[in-house]
């Protein structure tokens, strides 16, 4: 959060303009600056991630098999089935942990419409591969971005990649407006479109041309945005050095994979993620969560349960055929990373990691 003297001077002018929300001067500014932030040549605005990802489908009409991972937030997975389509789940490769291309064209039948892939934990998909396998079919590539606000490839924008990407904004994402998101595409002739999606389909006055929802970003959050986006690049640094301890503790262990560095990748090092694997430490990966919260830490099983066992999809979908995503979400643990954790705590964490597996 800005220091709350920041964020009442945002909001101030509110209180002149009694402009709450529908576009407002602070959204509209918001979306420039974050357009600018994001290296993106088209950008809007939403109430969050989520009606991001469930409108961008919408929008570009998409109906049908949509390839995705359940290697992710339910909110991939509900964005697909809520707007009519239909999952088809392609493992993940057990490097990154993003879809496994080399997988994609055994899923696609004369139903697929898209790829949805997610740029999971801020590590980028392999976009070149995903790109010409997308030509090849046929089919539009939305990925997932949630995790990957300020993250470049190839030192371009990742929103700029695909035809659409879907950026969430929530409170506990790397960079948020309390609750927020935004759709970044490539075709602008489909920004009237996703506007009007966004409020109700209305046209104007007197026509509602489509049925839309209601994904307006309102003044406040605008307003938070705005405070926040100042210090991004700062918050951005301290999450570096923290990864950077992290990695110094726990690069070289037996058993314990941590999160890759991505070659051409400017990282917004989002997530610290580490797999364990019991056969090699002799200790579990809920073994090491149960002793961290022990000890006052928590930290998230995160991805677990995998989206196609959870309780509204699991009898609709084998998880034989995601072994590498149920084998990596049984194993994962996500360490506490925020960028104002004291380094100090790092190394205490660290400790109790390695205590967990020596006095087992
Ligand atoms: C957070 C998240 C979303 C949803 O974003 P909200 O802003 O919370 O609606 C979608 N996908 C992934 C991978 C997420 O982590």
């Amino acid at each position: 959060m800005p220091s709350y003297e920041e964020y009442c001077d945002e909001i101030k002018i509110l209180w002149d303009n009694h402009w709450l929300t529908n576009v407002g001067i602070k959204h509209q500014e918001l979306q420039k600056k974050i357009k600018e932030y994001l290296q993106v040549n088209n950008l809007e605005l939403m109430v969050n991630g989520h009606m991001s990802l469930e409108i961008i489908l919408q929008a570009m009409g998409l109906k049908g098999e949509i390839i995705t991972t359940p290697f992710t937030f339910a909110s991939t997975t509900h964005a697909i089935v809520r707007s009519g389509s239909i999952p088809i789940f392609c493992d993940i490769n057990p490097r990154d942990f993003t879809i496994n291309v080399d997988k994609i064209e055994e899923c696609i039948t004369d139903k697929t419409v898209a790829i949805m892939p997610v740029h999971v934990y801020g590590n980028i998909c392999n976009i070149e591969q995903i790109d010409s396998i997308a030509k090849k079919y046929n089919l539009k590539v939305i990925y997932d971005a949630a995790h990957a606000f300020g993250v470049k490839y190839k030192g371009i924008g990742i929103g700029s990649y695909g035809d659409a990407s879907c950026f969430s904004f929530h409170a506990t994402k790397v960079y948020n407006t309390i609750e927020g998101g935004a759709i970044c595409f490539a075709d602008e002739s489909i920004r009237e479109q996703i506007c009007e999606l966004r409020d109700f389909g209305i046209r104007d006055e007197e026509h509602v041309d489509r049925i839309g929802t209601n994904a307006k970003m309102n003044e406040f959050s605008a307003a938070m945005g705005l405070c926040n986006l100042r210090h991004i690049d700062t918050e951005i640094k301290k999450r570096e050095q923290i990864v950077n301890r992290y990695r110094g503790y726990l690069d070289n262990i037996d058993g314990i994979q941590i999160n890759p560095i991505q070659t051409n990748v400017t990282s917004n090092y989002a997530y610290f993620p580490i797999i364990i694997n019991e056969k090699v430490t002799g200790v579990t990966r809920n073994d090491i969560y149960s002793r961290l919260k022990e000890n006052g830490i928590n930290a998230r099983k995160y991805f677990y349960p995998i989206t196609n066992l959870l309780g509204c999809y699991k009898e609709q979908y084998n998880v034989r055929k995601t072994p590498i995503a149920e084998y990596i979400s049984q194993r994962v643990l996500t360490l506490p990373l925020y960028a104002d954790l004291p380094l100090e705590e790092v190394d205490k964490i660290c400790n109790l990691v390695s205590m967990c597996l020596t006095n087992h």
